[in-house]
Parts: C-alpha cells; structure tokens; sequence
C-alpha cells in the first residue's frame, strides 16, 4: 500500500506538523472556516450535523491585549442550564477572589511554581522538563499519583481546594480534551490569586480557549499552547520539535508578561521550534496533519498488519505509524475528532479519495481488457476484481444513458 493513497486533493504543506505527521507527509490545509463544537453531545444525529452544533460567536470586550487574530468568545447553545448552574456557582465564589487573595504578588524571578491538573501520560511526561529547568511543580488529578510524583520531584494533591491554596504562578491544565471543561468547573478557582496564567496543551485548540474565555474571570491571563509531540516523539528530547501557542488573554503589567514568556521559555530552551499562531488556523492546519495521520494510524490496526521478512522502509514506517498513534488513548483520538470542527472535512475528504482511488484503480483495468484482451480472458482474473469491472461496465453504461 503506498501512502499516497491518503492524500487529500488540497494538500499543502504546514508548519505544525507532528512527529508522526511530517514522517508520513499527508500535510495540507484547510481554507474554511467553521463553528465550534459543544462540549456535551448526548444525542448524535450525524457527524455532518454535530459538526455544525453551534457556538454563536460574540464579542468579549476586556481590557487586556490580545495578540491571536481572533477574540471572540463562543457561548454554547445547548447545555444551558449546566452552563447557567456553573456560572451561578461560580460568580458567587469569584466575588470572593479579589479580597482573598489581591495580597499575592507575582514573583520576580524567572522560577515558575506550576500546577498540573491531570497528571496522567502526558502531564508527566511535561513535569520531568519544568523540574529539570528547575520550576516548583505541583499536581492534581482524578487518581491519585502520589507515588508517581514523589519519584518524579512532584508535590501532588488529592484534593483540588489544597492546590489552589497553594497560589501557583500557572494553572496547566493537561486533562483529555473531553473532560477539560467538566474539571475546570470543578476547580475552586476562587482560591487562586487574582491574576493567575491559565494554560493548556489540548490538542485542539479553539475549543479549550472558548472555555476558558467563557468561565475564567478577566483577571485570569490565558494562554493556549499544543506541544506538537508528547512522550513517544519526544522522549529523547525536543529538539526542532514543533510548539505552538497563542497568547489569548495576557495583562498588560510586565510581571504579566514576563511570566507568560517565562514559561514559553521553557519550551524554547529545550530546542522547540517555536510557532505563535491563532487557536483557529492551528485546529485547521492539525486536522488536515494531526487528525488524518492518527486516522491512518488507527486504521491501520484494524487491518492489522504483520511484520514480513521482506518489509521495506515505507512499511516499517506504516508499521511505527500504527504503533506511534495507537500508543495515545482513544479519548485524545476521540477529541482531535469531535473538538475540532474540521475533522469530519478531513475524514470525508479521506473517504472519497479512497473511493476515486478505487476507481480510477478498475477503470485502468477494465480500460485495458477492453483493449486488449479477449473476453474469455476476464474469467480467469480473480473473481473478485472480474465482479468489480462488471459493476463498474454497469456505472458507466448507466452514467452514459444518463
Ligand atoms: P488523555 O487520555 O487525553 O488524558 C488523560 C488525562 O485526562 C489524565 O490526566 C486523566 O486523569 C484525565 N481525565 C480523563 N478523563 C477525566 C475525567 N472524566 N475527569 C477528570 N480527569 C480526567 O491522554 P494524555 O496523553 O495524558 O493527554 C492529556 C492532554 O494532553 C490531552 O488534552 C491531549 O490532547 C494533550 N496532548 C497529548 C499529547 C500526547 O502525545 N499524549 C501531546 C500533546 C498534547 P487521570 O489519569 O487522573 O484519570
């Protein structure tokens, strides 16, 4: 199988591919522009209509700078009633937060104390590279790493009252995609210092910042990053790896500043390719390099394919592929696919040029024994591809009276 077969009609190259991406050479990108997704979907009617569920865009006014082309905020239209309870809870609780805790000042140094939420394979993966820069790392998640963490440095927390109370510089937010807003609802954010920096490493993008405008208080700075790699790609180091972020919402006092750029710091002292760009054209560049090369992967396992004594390179390649995307879970799988509104595109696109491959494949075929070749001929090719040039003599004849 060549890999060509995958490739997508509006291939172009870009420039956050991932590890597993760039090897595979499926980049291309998408010039549409899309809506975006809910967070809870109970009901699935089909992928095209939960594709286009929509959030009504509207404009936030905050008086803080922007630096991604894009600052609205998109509200759901579904969900009103969680959403509604949420913000209830939460307004009530944030009026509490500029007496509780405006007496913390930022620290001047460039060591960051870091909170993990979620410190499952990836939250750990990260930790290792804020402990070795020499940053205060600390941990909270839904099972209990302790032990995990005392090896790795890594003061973990049960209870998430206990880390807030710890007044981290960051908030890191490494969740699954699908449960991110569930958790940060479930953070007493209250408990934070008024200007603290919310980050995350979602591999999507519009959706996690759309939360975050949506539920953090204006005093929150935001940044949304994806680091293009993760602990199988960059177990070695980072080198030339790509990371990319957008400063959504960051405060224009220079302590502000700096800390953001203190902790971009930590990724482009480990050699990252450094790539600044909006949440927006990252979730269209990703689902045409991300997505499609974790689809490939994915399916791949299901034809379950064996190593030979003849592989070649090209298969060894499929064959890491496979292995290198089957390695994350199915919930970040799911999430590339359902938080990133130009996924369904992308898979729709894989599908049809599956089906003109195939074509384009039969009719050589038949072009030929129509040529050249007896008809008693077709009764020995397999019977299989005799049935398929029949089907296809009938499209074309059927095509042709229409
Ligand atoms: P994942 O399956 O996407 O996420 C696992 C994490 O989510 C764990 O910390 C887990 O907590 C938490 N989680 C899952 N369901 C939860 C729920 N219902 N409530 C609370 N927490 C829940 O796998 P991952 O590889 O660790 O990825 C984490 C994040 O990093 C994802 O957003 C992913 O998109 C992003 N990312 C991953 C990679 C990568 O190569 N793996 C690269 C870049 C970015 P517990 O472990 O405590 O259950």
């Amino acid at each position: 199988m060549h890999l060509t077969m995958f490739s997508l009609s509006s291939m172009q190259s870009n420039n956050i591919q991932t590890q597993s991406s760039s090897s595979l050479l499926i980049n291309h990108h998408h010039q549409h522009n899309g809506f975006h997704h809910l967070t809870h979907v109970s009901i699935r009617p089909s992928p095209r209509i939960h594709h286009r569920l929509l959030f009504s865009p509207r404009a936030q006014i905050v008086n803080l700078t922007t630096t991604s082309n894009n600052n609205y905020v998109s509200i759901p239209s579904l969900d009103d009633n969680l959403s509604k309870l949420h913000k209830s809870s939460r307004s009530s609780s944030l009026s509490n937060i500029e007496e509780s805790t405006s007496s913390h000042p930022l620290s001047s140094s460039n060591k960051l104390k870091i909170a993990i939420i979620g410190f499952g394979n990836f939250g750990q993966f990260i930790a290792k590279a804020f402990i070795k820069q020499g940053h205060i790392v600390l941990a909270h998640s839904r099972t209990d790493y302790s032990l995990m963490a005392q090896s790795l440095n890594v003061n973990f927390f049960k209870d998430p009252n206990d880390i807030c109370e710890q007044h981290p510089d960051i908030i890191l937010l490494c969740t699954s995609i699908n449960s991110l807003e569930r958790v940060i609802c479930s953070l007493p954010i209250q408990k934070l210092k008024r200007n603290t920096l919310f980050v995350d490493v979602l591999s999507v993008k519009e959706f996690p910042k759309n939360i975050f405008l949506q539920s953090l208080p204006q005093e929150f700075d935001i940044l949304c990053t994806h680091p293009m790699f993760g602990p199988t790609s960059g177990k070695d180091n980072w080198k030339g790896l790509p990371f990319m972020f957008d400063k959504v919402r960051i405060g224009q006092k220079e302590s502000r500043i700096n800390r953001v750029n203190n902790f971009i710091n930590i990724f482009e002292k480990e050699g990252c390719r450094m790539v600044e760009m909006s949440c927006c054209e990252h979730d269209k560049y990703a689902a045409g390099s991300q997505f499609i090369t974790h689809t490939i992967g994915r399916l791949l396992q299901k034809l379950g394919p064996e190593t030979t004594p003849i592989n070649t390179k090209g298969y060894e390649k499929l064959l890491n592929l496979m292995e290198n995307t089957t390695a994350d879970s199915f919930d970040l799988y799911c999430g590339l696919f359902m938080y990133n509104n130009n996924s369904m595109e992308v898979l729709e696109k894989l599908d049809a040029a599956l089906d003109s491959l195939k074509r384009e494949l039969f009719g050589k075929v038949l072009e030929k024994l129509e040529k050249k070749v007896e008809k008693e001929s077709r009764l020995a090719l397999p019977t299989p591809l005799a049935k398929n040039i029949e089907k296809l003599q009938v499209e074309r004849k059927e095509e042709a009276l229409s």
